[in-house]
């Protein structure tokens, strides 16, 4: 017996990279991880365009699955890894206006 499965939910999901790009300007959004939210489940990573989401390093947390984070300086503010979550897992990326993330983070994001 064949099971006609709907797979519209996945259609807000945008495909994953097919190669690596880099940044050329400065964004208007930064991606910031919501890392008590974050299962580490890793999906987001294939779908950045410019591979900047990593885990978060060993030293940060002793667990077997750590969260991700963004290389935020790389991020190019496109928000598909934020989408990818929210549709396929947890929302656990929040996208944050480049002013307020230099104000909050106390840095400068590179143009
Ligand atoms: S898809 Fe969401 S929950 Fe999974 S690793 Fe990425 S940010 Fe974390
Ligand atoms: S918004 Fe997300 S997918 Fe886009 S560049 Fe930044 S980290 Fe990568």
């Amino acid at each position: 017996m064949s099971k006609d499965y709907n797979y519209d939910h996945y259609k807000s999901v945008p495909d994953p990279a097919s190669n690596v790009n880099f940044k050329k300007k400065k964004p208007k959004l930064i991606a910031v991880v919501d890392e008590d939210n974050c299962t580490g489940c890793q999906v987001c990573v294939p779908f950045c365009p410019v591979d900047c989401i990593e885990p978060v390093p060993k030293e940060k947390y002793d667990i077997p699955i750590p969260p991700v984070q963004v290389r935020h300086d790389e991020c190019i503010g496109c928000q598909i890894c934020a989408k990818a979550c929210t549709a396929l897992t947890w929302d656990a990326i929040r996208m944050i206006k480049t002013e307020e993330f230099e104000e909050i983070y106390d840095t400068e994001v590179s143009g």
